[in-house]
């Protein structure tokens, strides 16, 4: 009876796959100034399309001399695409350098404005255009309805594209930098890195990238691993349950509350029996 048992406790597997693990090093932390010049140049290129659009559109530049003609709508449509794939590119270097040198989110509107700078400035990248060629005169209603059009979904697309979904903040990196001094581990997917190569949720990643917390932050890893967190017993560090932390706090405060209430009841008798008294 003990043999077949012995060969069913397969000790290899998580050895074999541990072997079959790879690993790469992250590349070194970059320039986070370089990025956002990156940026600011491509949202300025951003506008000067959208200006070329409201010129064209308006028949100011390109104007051609065939009133059945599709040019003036074609070249329209190009300039607005060109606007969108700066607003892209530029936004994602934005939050590129936001994962290196993130803002303090001592001031919570700073704080948004900083990482979404992209939705704002991609709101100035079509609102413009889509007001003017709505309010055009001599344009027919067939090219503005399609010219607006083109620029609201580029509009929408850009604002997607642009805001920041997961953000991070200057507190959370020198955080989770104070407390792991260490290399670090990520997947080739998700938001979040571990202390440990062996951890259970790494199971299923075979190539894994290995560099500092600064490393991480930067290949927007910027939570650790909750399981890593409670075996290293790492406190005061974002983790991937910081959500469950947070519905974990709500019942403490109502139990606080609670508690404060029943003594506010115990006080209020106290003082009617003191008053009856
Ligand atoms: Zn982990």
């Amino acid at each position: 009876m003990a043999e077949p048992k012995k060969k069913k406790i397969v000790q290899a597997q998580p050895l074999s796959e541990e072997a079959k693990q790879k690993y790469q090093q992250a590349r070194p932390v970059g320039n986070a100034a370089g990025y956002r010049i990156g940026a600011i140049l491509l949202w300025i290129a951003a506008i000067a399309c959208e200006v070329l659009a409201i010129l064209t559109f308006a028949g100011k530049i390109f104007a051609s001399s065939d009133p059945e003609s599709n040019k003036k709508l074609i070249l329209v449509i190009v300039f607005l695409v060109a606007d969108l794939i700066c607003v892209i590119i530029a936004s994602s270097l934005w939050k590129h350098a936001n994962r290196i040198r993130p803002a303090s989110e001592k001031n919570k509107l700073k704080f948004w404005l900083w990482n979404n700078l992209g939705v704002i400035v991609s709101a100035f990248a079509f609102i413009p255009f889509i007001i003017i060629a709505l309010t055009d005169k001599n344009a027919d209603k067939k090219t503005k309805a399609i010219a607006a059009a083109v620029a609201a979904v580029a509009l929408i697309i850009g604002g997607l594209t642009s805001y920041d979904f997961n953000p991070t903040s200057q507190e959370s990196l020198s955080a989770a930098e104070e407390a792991i001094s260490g290399t670090v581990y990520w997947a080739p997917s998700g938001k979040v890195y571990h202390t440990h190569t062996d951890c259970q949720s790494l199971n299923q990643s075979e190539t894994l990238t290995e560099g500092t917390v600064a490393q991480a932050f930067e290949a927007n890893r910027n939570r650790l691993c909750a399981f890593c967190a409670r075996r290293d017993n790492i406190a005061g560090v974002v983790t991937d349950e910081v959500k469950a932390g947070e519905e974990d706090e709500t019942p403490d405060k109502t139990d606080e509350n609670a508690e404060q209430n029943e003594q506010n009841e115990q006080n209020e008798e106290n003082g009617e029996t003191k008053e009856a008294a």
